[in-house]
Parts: C-alpha cells; structure tokens; sequence
C-alpha cells in the first residue's frame, strides 16, 4: 500500500489492533485513521536504560533486564499479629523475582499492587528496567516498570491483547516513548500499535520545500515521524518534534497567508492617506496635550502606510490597558476625513460606545468637529430614540455625518454610509467574523474600507501571529510616561483587613479621589449575582459609606440611568461605585485610584487585568484590592489544587505579581492550557497537536516569514504542488474561514 493510502486506512488495518481496540482508541483519543494514530505524540521519553545481562549491569544506574518471572512473595510489613489483612498503613508489597538468560536472579518489588502477581503468574517473561540497587544480599530494581513480552499476553484481555512476539531487540528500545493513555490501553500498548504502523508505512515523501528544510536544518519526513515515535536517543526525539511542530506551523501560516492574498486580491480598496501639515489628521496630533509615545509614533507610520494604500488595510492594534490606542484610532479615522470620506468605531457595550464618543468630542474639539459648519460627530446605539435616529439616519447616509460611533446598531441594514474610509472595531474579540464583514460591506461600489481591529486585552503575541496570521499586527509595547504602578493585594474575603481598607478608602475619598467596587455577573447565575451586587450596594451606602453618595451601575439598568449614574460618577457627585462587570472595559475615570473587586476568584485574568486598568489613569497612586472568597473550592473545580487552604488561586496570585498584561496573557495561556482559548477567541482555534505557541514561539515567528515569503512569491504554490496538497489537507478553505479574525 502507498504511503498515503496508508495513513488514510482504518487504524483497525493495522497488524495488532483488534476491532475492540479500535473502538477504544476511538472512544479515548478520536483515532480512526493510522495517520491519527501517528499523531499521537509521545508526551515524554524515558530513557530505560541500556539491556544488559544482570551479572554485568552497573549498580545505582538505570537498566533493563529481559527474564523470566520464577516466583512472587507478597509481605504486608505494617501488619500486626498473623495474616492479619492490611497492615497497619496498608502497605503491600509484592516482590517478583526474575531470573535472567544468564541465570542470575534479581528482586522486583511493587508497592500496593496486590494485583500484579495474578497478571504475571510465574512462567511470564518480561523486560523489568529501574535502578539497580543491592538490598540486602540480593540485588534490587527500583521503581521498576514491567513490560510483559511473552506470547500469554497476560497483562490485558485476551480478546484486546494481539500476540506479541517475543522479539525483544526489536521492542524494547532504550527509549521509551509515553504515550496519552487510557485503562484498557496502557501506554506500551498504544507503543506496540505505532510500531507495527510504522513497519507498514512505506517512505513518506517529503513535502516541504529543500531550501527551507535546509535554512532551518530540519531533518526530512519520514525520519521525523518514525522518529518522534522511536527515536534512538532523546536528541533524535527532538530533531524529529522540532521537524514536526515546523510543519504543523507553517501549513497553518501559508493556509493564512493564501487566504490573506486571496482576499486582498479580489478586493478594491480606497484610499485614505492621511494628509500633510495642515490637515485634520496632522492637526489633531498637533493639538494633542502629550507626545506620542515612541510605540505611538511606530503605529501611526504603520498604519499611515497601509492607508494609503490603494489596498484595503486589515490591521490588528493591540497595546496593554492604557498604552493609549484610542489616539491611534482616532488619528486613522481623521485620515478618512482628509479623504473627504466617513469612518465608523465600533464598540461592544453602549457604556463604551458613550465613553469613546465623549473622548472624542473632547479630544476633536479643537479641530472644530461638531463646531458650527464644522466636520460632525455623532453617537448611534440602540437607545437613540426613533425619532433622533431617523434624522441621523440620513445624514449619515449623504455624508452629513462623518465620523460615527456606536454599538452593534451600526450593522443593521438600514445604516449605510455615503462614503465610508475607514472602520475601526475596538474589543474585536467580542464580535464574531460576520460582524466585521457586515460593516466592511457597507460601501455601495463593493470595494472595502481600511479595517482596523483592536484588542483591549493584550494577547501573547506568538497567539496573535498564529490565529491571527492574516493580519498585520501593531503593538504598543510602551506606556505613556508617569504611570504609577498600581499597588494590588490578595485579601481573603472574611479577612478583618476589610475594615481598615474601608478606612482608607474614606480617607482617599475625602482628598478626591473615588473608588470602585466591582461585583462579578455571570450569565448563568445572572440572578443571584445581580441580588448579591444590590446587597453589596445596600451595604456600602447605607452603613459604610453612609456618609458618601455610593452609585450602582449594571447592564440591566437602561441606558440613560446607565448614563446618569456614570455621569455622576465622572463628575463626582458619586464617590463610590458599584458595579458588575460594565465597567470592565475602557472605562477612564481618571480621578478613581482604588479598584475593590469582590469574589474575584469568579474572573479570568484578563477581566482581571482590564478591571484593575480602570485605576492608575492619572498620575496619584492607584491600588487594587482583589476579595478571594472560596478560593481554594475553586481551586479545587479548576483542577489546581496544589493550594494551602486559605491562599488564593494561581489566577489571582498571578495578577497580584504583576501589571504586564503580555506576561499575565501568557500566564493565562499557560494555566488554561492551549485547548482552551475560546475566550480569547470565539471561533475555533487551529488544531495544533504539537506546538505550543508560548515554547515554540521562535517557529512561530519563522513559520510566519517563511509562509509569508513563498505565498509572496507563488500565491497559488504552482512551484510546490507536495506542500499545496498538504496545507490543504491540514486547513482546507473552511477550517481557515471560521479562523479568520472576527
Ligand atoms: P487604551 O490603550 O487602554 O485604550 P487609552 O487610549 O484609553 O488607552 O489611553 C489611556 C489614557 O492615556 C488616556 O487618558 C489618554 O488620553 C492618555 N494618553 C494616551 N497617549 C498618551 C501619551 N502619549 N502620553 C500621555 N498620555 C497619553
Ligand atoms: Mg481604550
């Protein structure tokens, strides 16, 4: 059978794998194919140990013993008085004694394993392999494993278990690879499936082009997949994993990349360049009160580039909480204003939509927008009333209106643009693909705007190259001068410290400066949370604060109370509020210095992070208290239990040791594993089964340039026909679709 058609044959195919096996492999890991089974990667080697005869092998050094078992001894040593069941700590040990081809005999004992002799009567022969060790007047092996070689298959069912032939130089390689395992199928077995599926793979023919494999030494195909499962030594194990994960990387980067060309060639764009001295773009930064940042000043001759371009830009803005990327949006929309056409910002919340419009009418002022005769400013959500959004409806639709921001209202059928230059979409994650589409389909000629998307909470970066491949990715690496650190602390809920941070937050009130409380809201538990969020409020303005006026803001309050109370609190009519998680993102009070969130331990890290960016925006020195109630049960439900009762969760500790919000995203990615990013990113996530974009984060890079450099060169891979058949097996047209950006 060729190669391929090998790799596409029912594992069952394969020599040793029962029907029921099959079913199991199927069940356990979703393995129905042999090339299924071929990637299931080791998750470790352990090195066993050179195969020696007993009488030469080294003391204190792991080795491996091929014998027979001759007899068991089972002693219970905790166990008081005769045969009198478990011992006292329970203790079992079975103790195996193996005689070896040479005759010498060596003991292997197994701690509270009382099963073992039953599964390898006397007469079954093994390779032992551990540590050798003399005990007494009798040599040792500890922390043995046992791999049963006979033909009696004694160590599992008959029926699961295929003959296993004795052959042991071909089994028992020094390395050994572990395998994800499961009951029915240990890892040896899974090892002896691979094996026979490799015996029956014939050369793989390699794919990837020459001059990459050698740029990057990587060691051919075939010698990559035989070796991941059976490497002769561990460096082998790891030029054959370096080979692979270059592989899975860059079918996804040129999967990425063609799509990304595809794309822009079917595309018209307009363009938007910003102009010179004199015009709005130039001037707003001119009126700015503040220098650009250097990170700033990189972005905007970045993004000043893709403008003008008669491309469609399709750029991803990311910076940490506060590194000012609402400056580098507004600059990019005043370039469509220097075009003579609109531009749109979309936000995810209408608390955001009102800030951002607030900041802007603020921060273009002095342009002379919404000035008389002057360029206008207007704000569209769902709470505009019928009567106002006809009207702006209109003017929006002949270009009265030029600059616009709003919610998810902007993507209904009836807004349309007469000219629209420029879409920015802040928090993109939390809209899907189609949202993206939808405004960038609002041009009546068919051609695209420029698009930039930004992201509130960094992510790692070797994520954004990787899901987001076919964008070009901007970050503001760099905070604006004078920003104090933010003083954060992990306090048990119940703590008495409770009552002294009561105190000082009256004490900072009374110099100025406000306070927010934050309670969690969760979909699923929306109820209760909005009862304990009311009781919080109750709580503080009628006896802590009693004093104080306290506010309290949630999403189910209608949008002009909404807007009230946050007036309010930006005005400092309230001192104190309280909120569940609205206030999450964006929102710029720069008088609040202290960020109180209760049962945080119910937050992501991010939340977490962007939370406590609510604080710190001006230059007095901000503090974050973060309440662990019921960390440890937490905990506990996160499968991170490696927790003292009373400290609080890796989650909680991360944010308090830290304000980078790259290295809190790449903590996240760490603690949460790499299956599990769907906060990240609503769509699926490519399917990687060795790379791991945190370690691996030097092939993502490279993976990018070099899929960006052949795409650049050969759009269609005409030159590449081996690699164009496997990127498209790996990420076909649809896969990558539902990858795209949102
Ligand atoms: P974010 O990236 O979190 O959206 P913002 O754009 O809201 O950050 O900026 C945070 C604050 O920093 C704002 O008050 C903004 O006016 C201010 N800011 C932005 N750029 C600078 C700068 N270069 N120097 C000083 N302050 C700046
Ligand atoms: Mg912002």
């Amino acid at each position: 059978m060729d190669a391929q058609a090998w790799l596409d044959a029912d594992v069952s195919a394969i020599d040793g794998v029962s029907g029921r096996a099959a079913g199991v492999l199927r069940a356990a890991f979703e393995i129905r194919t042999v090339r299924d089974l071929l990637e299931h990667y080791p998750r470790a080697y352990r090195d066993i140990g050179a195969l020696q005869p007993l009488a030469q092998a080294p003391l204190g050094e792991p080795v491996t013993i091929v014998g027979a078992i001759t007899g068991w001894s089972v002693m219970r040593p905790g166990a008081r008085g005769r045969g009198g069941g478990r011992g006292r700590r329970g203790l079992v040990i079975a103790k195996a004694t193996v005689v070896d081809d040479g005759g010498d005999r060596v003991e292997v004992p197994f701690f509270n394993q009382e099963w073992r002799p039953r599964q390898h009567p006397p007469g079954t022969r093994v390779a032992v392999s551990g540590v050798l060790e003399r005990f007494r007047a009798a040599l040792q092996l500890k922390n043995a494993k046992l791999v049963v070689l006979g033909a009696d298959g004694a160590s599992a069912p008959a029926d699961v278990d295929a003959d296993v032939d004795g052959d042991v130089d071909e089994e028992l390689e020094r390395i050994q690879p572990a395998y994800p395992a499961t009951d029915p199928l240990p890892s040896w077995r899974i090892a002896r499936f691979v094996g026979s599926a490799l015996e029956q793979l014939e050369p793989l023919e390699d794919f990837l082009p020459a001059e990459l494999r050698l740029r990057h030494t990587l060691i051919d195909l075939d010698s990559a997949v035989r070796g991941i499962h059976r490497p002769r030594d561990l460096d082998q194990a790891t030029a054959a994993r370096d080979r692979l994960v270059y592989d899975e990387l860059l079918c996804l980067q040129v999967g990425l990349q063609q799509r990304r060309e595809r794309l822009e060639r079917q595309a018209a764009g307009v363009e938007n360049t910003p102009a010179g001295t004199g015009g709005a773009a130039a001037r707003f930064i001119e009126f700015l009160s503040f220098n650009l940042t250097g990170a700033q000043a990189a972005a905007l001759a970045e993004i000043g580039a893709d403008l003008a371009r008669p491309k469609p830009m399709h750029r991803l803005l990311q910076g940490d909480v506060g590194s000012g990327k609402t400056v580098v949006a507004a600059w990019a929309m005043l370039s469509a204003l220097d075009n003579g056409r609109q531009a749109v910002l979309m936000a995810p919340t209408e608390i955001l939509a009102e800030q951002h419009f607030r900041t802007f009418s603020e921060m273009l002022a002095p342009l002379g927008v919404n000035a008389p005769a002057g360029p206008r400013l207007e704000l569209l959500t769902g709470s505009v009333t019928a009567k106002k959004l006809r009207g702006l409806l209109a003017e929006v639709a002949v270009g009265d209106v030029q600059l616009l921001i709003g919610t998810h209202a902007l993507l209904e059928e009836r807004v349309s643009f007469a000219d629209l230059g420029v879409v920015v979409i802040d928090e993109q994650h939390r809209f899907g693909v189609e949202h993206r589409t939808r405004l960038r389909d609002k041009r009546s000629d068919g051609r695209w705007p420029d698009v930039l998307v930004m992201t509130a909470t960094p992510i790692p970066r070797s994520l954004a190259l990787t899901v987001y491949g076919d964008l070009d990715v901007t970050v503001l690496d760099e905070l604006p001068p004078g920003r104090q650190q933010i003083v954060t602390q992990v306090i048990p809920s119940g703590s008495t410290r409770r009552r002294s941070l009561y105190g000082f937050i009256r004490e900072r009130i009374a110099a100025g400066e406000r306070a927010y409380v934050v309670c969690p809201l969760i979909d699923k538990s929306e109820t209760l949370d909005l009862a304990a969020a009311e009781e919080v409020y109750r709580h503080l303005s009628g006896e802590v604060f009693a004093d104080f006026d306290v506010g309290l803001v949630h999403g189910r309050l209608p949008g002009a109370e909404r807007e009230r109370v946050m007036e309010a609190f930006r005005a400092g009519e309230i001192q104190v509020l309280v909120a569940t998680t609205v206030i999450e993102v964006g929102v710029d009070v720069p008088e609040a210095t202290i960020m109180v969130v209760e049962d945080a331990q119910r937050f992501g890290i991010s939340q977490l992070h962007q939370l406590r960016g609510r604080v710190g925006r001006a230059s007095a020195r901000s503090y974050c208290v973060l309440f662990a109630g019921d960390a440890v049960d937490e905990a506990a439900e996160a499968g991170t239990l490696t927790i003292e009762a009373g400290a609080p969760n890796p989650r909680l500790l991360a944010v308090g040791s830290t304000t980078d919000g790259f290295a809190l995203a790449e903590r996240d990615l760490e603690l949460r594993g790499e299956g599990s990013l769907f906060d990240t990113r609503q769509s699926g996530l490519p399917d990687l089964k060795l790379a791991k974009l945190i370690k691996d984060y030097d092939w993502v890079v490279q993976t990018r340039a070099d899929a960006r450099d052949l795409v650049e060169r050969d759009p269609a891979l005409d030159g590449f026909p081996q690699l164009r058949a496997e990127v498209r097996r790996r990420y076909g047209e649809e896969r990558l679709a539902a990858l795209e950006a949102g």
